[in-house]
């Protein structure tokens, strides 16, 4: 029996780590030292931390002392989100499809919440914004640079313009844009932007929170004055000289990073001729992601079909615990007739033009079965 190659299409859960990444992190196992250690073995472990840090900068536009080290995405939205309320934010804006660790660390912060609505197409609406932001006392608006479930790129640059008009504070969760799509800081207008290393072909358990000079991030960790007292806890030095590693890589490979949009839009289009659904069209969105839904096909028996024919893709967001809940942002988006449906396709550094076929010939046969079932039963 000759098995099939596996074919990974879920890159917005993690991204397959990089040669590159791989390499520097067991480089950096066979350091001994600390890095807060005066030794050799530690200025040999804190140099391999200061190069990542600057690594990581760049891959955003900033210098090296902007960039904070965490444990992750979750952790660097936490950080930024604690960092606003200590600041004395009176109310925290977020939009309707920010990802949980946004959401929900919002609503666990004690402060006053308010949403922000997305349109069909699934970008936030900042019509209101500015109204949410006259209120009185300080507000903190949360709004992604891309969504994790539709690859939908959001308004943050006109978002800024308005939040600094009212001199508020603005946190962008870049997990899922960085090394998709260009991403500078500055122009950004952010106060604080997320980052995560598997997200980008790093390894899993580091991230990033990167602040400009208007952000006061606080200690949320007490021990060791390590991160510059933001952070404490010996660093994850070989993670982080992988995260490091994978966004110089991220970098160097983004112009390539456009191709997956060729290969996404053929199968987008496969989907549509089949009588599918391609749900955030027609906006800007990350080359490598497709969200499609049909009717009455699950999501959990997309991906049990994809996965029988060795196609990994995912439902919905479903990075947590394996369940499979219907998509809220598809809901947001004005389309809960839809959210059970939706399935989510992303490639990335490693995916070629063949696994985006392959993945639409099993799509399409599992399609067509469960019609000719639907047929049947009818
Ligand atoms: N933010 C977004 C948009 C994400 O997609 C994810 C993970 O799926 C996270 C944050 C959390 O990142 P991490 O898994 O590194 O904690």
């Amino acid at each position: 029996m000759t098995s099939k190659p596996a074919i990974y299409l879920d890159y917005n859960a993690t991204a397959p780590i990089r040669p590159e990444a791989r390499e520097a992190v067991l480089r950096a196992f066979e350091l001994a030292g600390n890095p807060s250690s005066v030794h050799a073995a530690g200025r040999a472990a804190r140099d391999v931390v200061e190069t990542a840090r600057k690594q990581v900068g760049q891959l955003v536009g900033v210098v090296a002392g902007s960039v904070t080290f965490v444990s992750g995405g979750t952790e660097a939205n936490a950080l930024a989100i604690d960092s606003a309320v200590a600041s004395g934010v009176k109310r925290i804006v977020v939009s309707a499809i920010e990802h949980e660790a946004v959401a929900e660390t919002a609503a666990m912060s004690g402060v006053a919440v308010e949403v922000l609505p997305v349109g069909a197409h699934g970008v936030t609406d900042l019509s209101g914004l500015a109204e949410l932001l006259a209120g009185e006392g300080r507000t903190l608006v949360c709004l992604m640079l891309a969504n994790n479930e539709t690859g939908v790129i959001q308004p943050v640059a006109e978002a800024s313009a308005i939040v600094r008009a009212a001199d508020g504070l603005l946190h962008v969760d870049a997990v899922q844009a960085a090394g998709k799509i260009a991403i500078d800081f500055s122009a950004l207008g952010a106060d604080t932007l997320a980052l995560s290393a598997h997200k980008i072909g790093g390894p899993q358990g580091v991230g990033a929170l990167v602040a400009g000079t208007r952000a006061n991030v606080v200690r949320r960790l007490h021990g060791g004055g390590q991160e510059r007292g933001r952070r404490a806890g010996t660093e994850n030095v070989a993670g982080i000289a992988g995260f490091g590693a994978a966004a110089s890589a991220a970098l160097r490979d983004l112009p390539q990073a456009a191709d997956q949009g060729i290969w996404r839009d053929a199968l987008a289009q496969r989907v549509k001729d089949a009588g599918g659904v391609v749900l955030g069209e027609g906006v800007p969105r990350l080359p490598q992601t497709l969200c499609l839904a049909a009717e009455g096909f699950a999501s959990q028996v997309q991906v049990m079909n994809l996965d029988l024919a060795g196609v990994m893709a995912s439902a919905g967001s479903a990075c947590s615990s394996g369940k499979v809940k219907a998509s809220r942002v598809v809901e947001a988006m004005g389309r809960p007739d839809l959210a059970p449906f939706a399935l989510r396709v992303s490639g990335g550094w490693a995916s070629t033009e063949q696994d985006w076929i392959v993945c639409g010939d099993a799509w399409l046969a599992a399609w067509k079965r469960i019609g000719a079932r639907r047929r049947e039963v009818a």
